[in-house]
């Protein structure tokens, strides 16, 4: 049986993404998909800005943007009902303009990373499911699957990516995942026609029962996800209860004035999980096949791409050296947590915040009157700033004691004396939400 140097399971961003890095290393690399591209894959379709230098150094962006897309200029949020501040993206050295993120559709998005695989010298072969995987000892050393013909395929290979998402192989075969928590919460989304956002924003509006992320995407589009407590939505009208439930929120309900989904609702359940590391030598994970925290700061294609970055030099350093073992390709882990610790923490704490009322709604008005804190935040949760910026007990202290001052202000009275320079919709609506 013949052997390669490495077989991707997975075309998504991460799989197609390490894919690439080992080719243009020289390495010979066979990357598998079940599906036929152009497929579909339910996100909200907002990249973080650190992703466009990834996206170049694989050499699609300028292909992407070409290709139908929308540059969004920060972040939109509001809280249980109060203001709306839109919070741009602060200016870095590492971009020469404004800074942006990308507003892409998935179905062009990853069709152009599985033709750049191809063009970069990647056997790609979809149609072909991964089942199990070979081992020798305690090493994996191949897969085994079936193609969409219904014959079985086996390959071997020196490394095994699993770049297989969030129902990866590796995390049935070797038992990896661990769901996060009881109240797991589920994802609704749809395609929408006709959105016409008064900004280029993701808007984000958290309320009950649950938080939304929409961004425009071209021509008129937009991608609206609601993600909520899985009791609030009757399975046997999944569509009427998500459009129900978007449109109970009065500034939803203004911004997609006349807009429609043009698809029915997909679902994403169990969204946040935690992975173990594979057990075995000859084995890495990337993306989302790593865990999933939850789709609010939306950073999970920028991870996988890093994380593919990452693994690809790990792969190859260990490709050079002749030992993928479980020890040596334990660096890739390492240097993941490194990068990347500080942001999970941030993560974590948001995803408590976003769900107490009078928290969220108090960072949020600090975060109109403190632009500085807004804009270290959101460079942050765009990955292109230091999260020990925002992780840290200087900045929780200066959110703490702003929250504090807020709740003592008379109404009006502190914040009124500030220019603000983040711009707050007028009218309070009166509507609980
Ligand atoms: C509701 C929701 C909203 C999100 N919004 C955003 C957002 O706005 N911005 C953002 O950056 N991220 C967002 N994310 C996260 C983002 O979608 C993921 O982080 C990203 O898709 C991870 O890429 P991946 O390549 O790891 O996995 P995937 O994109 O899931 O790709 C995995 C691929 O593996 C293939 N595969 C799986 N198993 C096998 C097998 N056994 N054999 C062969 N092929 C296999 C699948 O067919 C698939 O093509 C969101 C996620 C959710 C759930």
């Amino acid at each position: 049986m013949r052997c390669v140097d490495v077989i991707v399971i997975g075309a998504g961003p991460a799989g197609c993404a390490t894919a690439v890095f080992l080719a243009q290393q020289g390495r010979q690399v066979v990357l598998l998909d079940r599906a036929f591209f152009p497929r579909d894959k339910v996100c909200g379709e907002f990249i973080s800005p650190a992703a466009d230098a990834i996206l170049d150094r694989i050499g699609v962006l300028s292909r992407i943007e070409e290709g139908g897309t929308m540059r969004l200029d920060g972040v939109a949020i509001s809280a249980y009902g109060g203001p709306e501040r839109l919070i741009p993206y602060p200016s870095h050295p590492d971009f020469p303009g404004r800074v942006s993120s990308l507003s892409v559709e998935r179905l062009g998005l990853d069709r152009t990373l599985v033709e750049r695989a191809a063009e970069a010298g990647v056997d790609v072969r979809q149609g072909h499911q991964v089942t199990d995987f070979i081992l020798e000892g305690d090493r994996v050393v191949g897969v085994k699957g079936k193609a969409s013909s219904d014959k079985g395929f086996e390959l071997r290979a020196a490394v095994v990516v699993d770049a297989g998402g969030r129902n990866a192989v590796s995390l049935r075969k070797f038992r990896l995942k661990v769901e996060q928590g009881k109240g797991n919460r589920i994802a609704l989304a749809a395609h929408w026609d006709n959105v016409h956002f008064p900004d280029n924003y993701c808007y984000m509006h958290v309320s009950r029962p649950g938080y939304t992320g929409m961004s425009p995407t071209e021509g008129g589009g937009g991608n609206v996800v609601l993600v909520v407590d899985p009791s609030v939505v009757d399975s046997n009208r999944i569509d009427a209860a998500y459009r129900e439930i978007v449109l109970s929120n009065p500034r939803r309900r203004k911004l997609l004035d006349g807009a429609a989904p043009r698809e029915n609702v997909r679902a994403v359940g169990s969204l946040s999980f935690r992975v173990n590391p594979p057990p075995v030598g000859g084995l890495l994970l990337v993306g989302d096949a790593m865990g999933f925290i939850d789709p609010f700061t939306g950073e999970g294609i920028y991870l996988a791409l890093r994380s593919a970055e990452m693994a690809a030099g790990c792969i190859h350093s260990a490709l050079d050296s002749g030992n993928v073992s479980r020890t040596a390709l334990m660096s890739y882990e390492t240097e993941r947590n490194r990068e990347f610790h500080l942001k999970f923490v941030l993560c974590r704490v948001l995803q408590v915040l976003i769900y107490n009322k009078r928290l969220c709604r108090g960072t949020v008005s600090l975060l109109g009157k403190r632009p500085d804190l807004a804009a270290d935040l959101v460079g942050v949760i765009g990955d292109y700033v230091d999260p020990k910026k925002v992780v840290s007990p200087g900045f929780l202290g200066k959110v703490l004691l702003g929250i504090l001052r807020g709740a003592l202000d008379p109404p009006g009275g502190r914040a009124k004396k500030k220019t603000p320079v983040l711009v707050e919709t007028p009218a309070p609506l009166n509507r609980q939400q």
